[in-house]
Formats: C-alpha cells, structure tokens, sequence
C-alpha cells in the first residue's frame, strides 16, 4: 500500500547517529505528484473533518498545512520551547538523552474543539503522546492522529492507540 508514495522517500543510514535509519521527506516533497498524492491520502484518511489540524514543529507543519488547506480546517501550531510570542502552554517529554518541551498558544484551542494532529512520521511516540497531553490540557477531543510514516517496531503508534487516539500512517518501514 502506498508503495509509490515509500519509493519517493529516501532513506539515509547513520543519520543523525550511528544506527539510525533516517527516513527523509525531503525527496517526497520534491514530487509535485507525489505531495499531492500524500496529502491527498491523508484526507481521506481522516475521518469526520475536525474543527483543527495540529501540525508538530518542523515537518508536522508541511503536512500539517497543506491538509487543513484541503480540508478547510484551522492549523494549531505546537512549536519548540520559546518559539511562539504569545502566552503559552507547554508539555516537557523524555528524549533518548534529556528532555524537550512542545508549546502552542494558551488561547489557541477552545474546550471540545476537534483537533487531528500531524506529524511527518512517529516512531517511539514521545513526541505525539506529548502533543495529544497539550492539546488535552486545553480541553480539545485528540480524535485522531495522522502520519506519513509509522515505524511500527518503535511502538508509537500503539501507545497512541492505547492512549485512545487513532492512528493513520501511509507508509510503514519495519526492522527500525
Ligand atoms: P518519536 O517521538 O520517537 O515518535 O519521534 C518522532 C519525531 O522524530 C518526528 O518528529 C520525526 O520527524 C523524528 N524522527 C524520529 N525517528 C526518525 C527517523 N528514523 N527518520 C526521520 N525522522 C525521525
């Protein structure tokens, strides 16, 4: 499934360290085809239209965009630390080594507003289940979440569905 759209996505080894596989969009976005067809497949992945798509910094914003753009939805920016002018609220997440943190604007999300989030790819699931936490301590239903790439053996994508959202990806890389 998706094979056309796995064929314009380069793989490049030992990036950023040692044994890591770096899935890299770059080459797929550099397909107007092919990002057409993505983003294509991802709306109609989604299911009743949310009243917003949550885009994760940096790539979630591609994605992210372009489909809020297809589906007539408002865009949620959620940005690294001390990105964002206004007054915000923030999730710290546990990397590999150290810590992170993930903000969007405190009155950026309505209580029960409908809020589909996008990222480029998950692999363990730091970085979403952060992103479902900040969205829900705004109050907004996390109905869904959406990705380009899934790295299934990372277990990310179950731990969002155990956490209670549903989990789309267009292309799997399994072994990483
Ligand atoms: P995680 O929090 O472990 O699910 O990691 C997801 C985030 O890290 C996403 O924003 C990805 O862009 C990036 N990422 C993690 N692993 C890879 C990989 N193998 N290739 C490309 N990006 C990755």
């Amino acid at each position: 499934m998706n094979d056309d759209l796995k064929a314009l996505i380069r793989t490049i080894p030992d990036y950023p360290k040692p044994g890591i596989q770096f899935r890299d969009i770059t080459t797929l976005l550099l397909d107007g085809p092919g990002f057409v067809a993505t983003i294509d497949r991802l709306a109609a992945a989604v299911g009743p239209t949310p009243d917003l798509i949550a885009g994760i910094e940096a790539r979630g914003f591609i994605f992210g965009a372009a489909l809020a753009h297809r589906l007539g939805c408002g865009l949620v920016l959620l940005r690294k630390k001390n990105k964002l002018p206004g007054v915000v609220t923030g999730v710290n997440y546990a990397l590999e080594y150290g810590q992170d943190r993930i903000e969007m604007h405190a009155d950026a999300v309505a209580p029960g507003q409908k809020v589909a989030l996008v990222d480029d790819l998950i692999a363990t699931g730091g970085t979403a289940l952060a992103g479902v936490e900040l969205l829900r301590s705004a109050a907004a239903e996390v109905t869904q979440a959406l990705f380009v790439i899934d790295l299934p053996d990372l277990g990310g994508a179950a731990r969002l569905a155990a956490a209670g959202v549903a989990v789309q990806a267009l292309v799997e890389f399994e072994g990483d």
